[in-house]
């Protein structure tokens, strides 16, 4: 079946990139958060984005795979929402809430008997295990992960995580929303912190840790990675994209999961998140962004 509506839950950093990638490839989407002042300002958010993505085609230069379309007609397609029986008709959601699980597990609980039968359900976790969360609903066959990378509208590929549950068809629908989103969808299984984040939140941490020690400066740590091994960003520049209190939630699922001590969360991490010093959404992280970006 061609998903036609989408479902976001959570209108934060993820959120909000993703109902903009959606809205721009021709679906229609329902974004839910808990206030309409997130909702308000991720409208806001969207419109940055557009305005930002069309200088950008004028100049030729990073043009994304959607064809350039006024920003009131993409804004058209989504729909903000406080009220989860919005959700009634969707195809398929894609679920960004905060990394706890206290949080999702409310959600799923609150949404499944509200979702069509049909509706696959998308966890962008970070690192919580999808046959845990599928184990919360009475659809464990159409429940998978989809873990997008920041900022969504402007990424490649996406790591899908295959749950103990999840069907062939589920898979097929998600890589075909992909692809109609000009994504390739990169298939793993099932494990905490997937792939991409059994080493990432590692990294970030670790780095994290040699600020705290006095080893070298968050600029020295960055420089190094950037200079040395050719990376785009240094690890704790790609800390505060993230956000730091997700590094640290994530940390805390992965600690918990694997009940293995590495992956304790570093004191200066916590001291920070405590401090709400949580990189470019919130305007400082280890390093300073003046405005709230
Ligand atoms: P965020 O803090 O920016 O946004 C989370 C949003 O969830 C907030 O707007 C919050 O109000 C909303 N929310 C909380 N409870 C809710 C509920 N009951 N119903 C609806 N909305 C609710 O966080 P984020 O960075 O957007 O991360 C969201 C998810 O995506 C997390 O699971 C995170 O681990 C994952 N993720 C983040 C990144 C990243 O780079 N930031 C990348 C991949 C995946």
């Amino acid at each position: 079946m061609e998903t036609k509506t989408v479902g976001v839950v959570g209108a934060g950093v993820m959120g909000t990139g993703l109902a903009q990638n959606l809205a721009e490839t021709g679906h229609e989407v329902i974004l839910l958060d808990v206030a309409d002042a997130v909702l308000e300002h991720a409208r806001e958010e969207i419109k940055k984005s557009l305005r930002f993505q069309a200088f950008f085609r004028k100049k030729g230069e990073g043009a994304p795979s959607a064809p350039a379309e006024p920003a009131d007609a993409v804004l058209g397609r989504i729909r903000c929402t406080t009220d989860p029986e919005s959700l009634s008709g969707v195809d398929f959601l894609i679920e960004n809430a905060t990394e706890k699980w206290e949080v999702k597990k409310a959600i799923y609980e609150r949404i499944d008997p509200i979702c069509p039968e049909h509706a696959v359900f998308a966890a962008n976790t970070s690192a919580i295990p999808i046959t845990k969360i599928a184990g919360v609903t009475k659809r464990a066959s159409r429940v998978l992960g989809m873990h997008f990378m920041n900022p969504v509208p402007l990424k490649s590929a996406v790591e899908v995580i295959r749950g103990y549950h999840t069907s062939d068809e589920t898979l097929a629908t998600a890589q075909a929303l992909l692809a109609r989103m000009g994504k390739e969808g990169i298939v793993v299984n099932d494990s905490p912190g997937f792939v991409s984040n059994r080493v990432l939140m590692l990294t970030v941490n670790e780095a994290i840790f040699l600020v705290h020690e006095g080893v070298a400066t968050a600029e020295q740590v960055d420089h190094l990675f950037k200079s040395c091994f050719g990376h785009k960003m240094g690890p704790l520049e790609t800390g505060d994209l993230i956000g730091l209190d997700t590094i640290l939630y994530s940390l805390e699922v992965l600690y918990e999961e694997l009940e293995d001590s590495k992956f304790r969360a570093c004191p200066l991490l916590k001291k920070m998140v405590h401090a709400g010093l949580h990189g470019r959404k919130s305007g400082k992280g280890f390093y300073d962004y003046g405005v709230t970006v």
